[in-house]
């Protein structure tokens, strides 16, 4: 055995053993070998969560020493944890809660999963079943349900959470009514994907509310098909949930899109010439070439009014070059150009939150310009956490992550995200780069928008000036087509997607 304690150097050279591992071994060693690699997950997890609260310590230290006020001494933490470990910001919040919990306040908890008697995922249900007791009530729970090591490996994990909330209750049977009513402060609405161009839209609601609106859902359907509705009774429930938000009269229409409601981009041979190219929905992600222009046929057979919006890609680079709107200059048409190049969605790599804010990368007090360039699209957490001392963001053109989109392209050193020296091109995708107070740096690169087919020019040329020099269309081409495609079907005369 090695005298002294392990480096990132040996720990990396263990990822590499693990994929060395022999194979042709037989079916015991095998089974052996599964229970070893799930104590050292659970070991790993255990050293995460060290790790994890000791960067919460020092940098609280530092700052305390630096004259932060206590409230803002632990900005920005979770977010580095999240980067480090690929995860949304969301996810690092959990992963710092339960490093805290875990390191502060259940010793033996903790002790259980660095000797991999527990995963990871026991540790966080011994945690969040104990998270609205006091800090001395949690050591005791976590003495009595952890204490033993012996029994506490033998639980699942609904016998482990039951036994929690039994020692939680008589501890303090107050402080589930208390957890009781903070719960109900989370409650939230919430949309992702599902496959086939559906989506789950979420709602988390206190238990009576969400049984009413069922119930509700319920006696609407069994009404319309009382009245020879033919449609199935789940078809009417959702039909009705969606009437009736969408056209309740407290609910405003967008600014500046006069009620437009969903964001589609499609290239001009997908309306057009029946390309299959995907299209791509704002907050969803991509979508059938002819399941858009279904939406299309039928939004316009409504009578409700599509907008259109050209923009114009580089053939080489992908990036949105040039749009028609006259205003563009102006801050809501910066955001909307700003918006569609993320693709409403926050920039930071591994975060899959709709983009909220409008954030300027060089803030503006640092001389920061009001331009594309400049600006990115963040979550509200995201934008938080870059607020924080010691985080600063750049842009970067590099021709090097050309065809990458989302979280960021890693080469080289395995435990960083640090751009490659191999020199920066003036047309890549719009790429930021974020710097963390440890000098970890993320680059976070602009989605490919459909119809960027970067590298080659998608209509055969190759090379080439990277489109329309300003930031404007010239020619009309595309808007007269679309126009006689449109004929007799637009009653406003105004064109739109996007
Ligand atoms: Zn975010």
């Amino acid at each position: 055995m090695r005298s002294s304690p392990p480096g990132v150097d040996d720990l990396l050279r263990l990822v590499e053993a693990l994929r060395l591992l022999d194979r042709s071994v037989d079916d015991a060693t095998r089974v052996s070998r599964l229970r070893a690699l799930e104590m050292l997950k659970a070991a790993a997890s255990a050293a995460q969560a060290r790790d994890t609260a000791d960067l919460a310590a020092s940098r609280h230290a530092q700052r305390a020493a630096a004259g932060v006020p206590p409230q803002e001494r632990g900005r920005g933490v979770a977010a580095e944890v999240a980067l480090a470990r690929r995860d949304s910001p969301r996810r690092g919040a959990q992963h710092l809660g339960l490093a805290t919990a875990l390191v502060h306040e259940m010793p033996c908890t903790l002790a259980a999963l660095e000797a991999g008697r527990i995963s990871e995922w026991r540790a966080t249900v011994l945690v969040r079943d104990t998270a609205c007791l006091t800090r001395a009530d949690r050591t005791a729970v976590d003495a009595e349900v952890a204490g033993d090591p012996a029994v506490l490996e033998q639980l699942g994990d609904r016998a482990l959470g039951a036994r929690v909330r039994q020692a939680a209750y008589r501890l303090d049977p107050l402080s589930v009514v208390e957890r009781a009513r903070r719960v109900e402060r989370e409650r939230r609405v919430t949309l992702r994907p599902a496959p086939d161009t559906m989506a789950y839209l979420t709602a988390l609601l206190p238990v009576a509310a969400a049984v009413s609106v069922v119930a509700a859902l319920g006696r609407a359907a069994d009404a319309a098909r009382g009245c020879g509705d033919g449609r199935p009774r789940g078809q009417v429930m959702a039909d009705t949930l969606v009437a009736s938000v969408v056209q309740h009269p407290e609910v405003p229409a967008p600014a500046g899109e006069r009620g437009a409601a969903v964001r589609l981009v499609m290239t001009d041979r997908a309306l057009l010439d029946g390309g299959d190219e995907p299209a791509d929905v704002e907050g969803y992600g991509p979508v059938p070439a002819g399941w858009a222009r279904e939406l299309l046929a039928g939004t316009l057979d409504r009578g409700d009014e599509v907008w259109l919006r050209r923009l114009v890609l580089s053939p080489v680079s992908g990036r949105p070059v040039a749009t028609d709107s006259h205003a563009r200059l102006a801050p809501r048409a910066l955001a909307d150009w700003v918006r569609t190049r993320d693709a409403g969605t926050c920039r930071t790599p591994w975060c899959d939150a709709p983009a909220r804010h409008v954030d300027h990368v060089v803030p503006h007090a640092r001389g920061g310009p009001t331009t594309a360039e400049n600006l990115q699209g963040l979550c509200e957490a995201c934008n938080h956490a870059k607020e924080a001392p010691g985080w600063r963001a750049s842009v970067v053109l590099d021709r090097a992550v050309v065809g990458r989109g989302g979280a960021a392209a890693v080469r080289g050193d395995p435990l960083s995200d640090e751009p490659p020296d191999d020199g920066l091109a003036d047309d890549g995708p719009h790429t930021v780069v974020t710097r963390t107070p440890t000098g970890h740096r993320y680059r976070s690169v602009a989605p490919p928008l459909p119809g960027a087919q970067r590298g080659q020019d998608p209509r055969g040329q190759s090379g080439g000036p990277p489109g329309p020099d300003p930031l404007e269309v010239q020619d009309d081409g595309i808007a007269g087509v679309v126009e006689r495609w449109l004929a007799g079907r637009l009653l406003t005369g105004a064109l739109g997607l996007l």
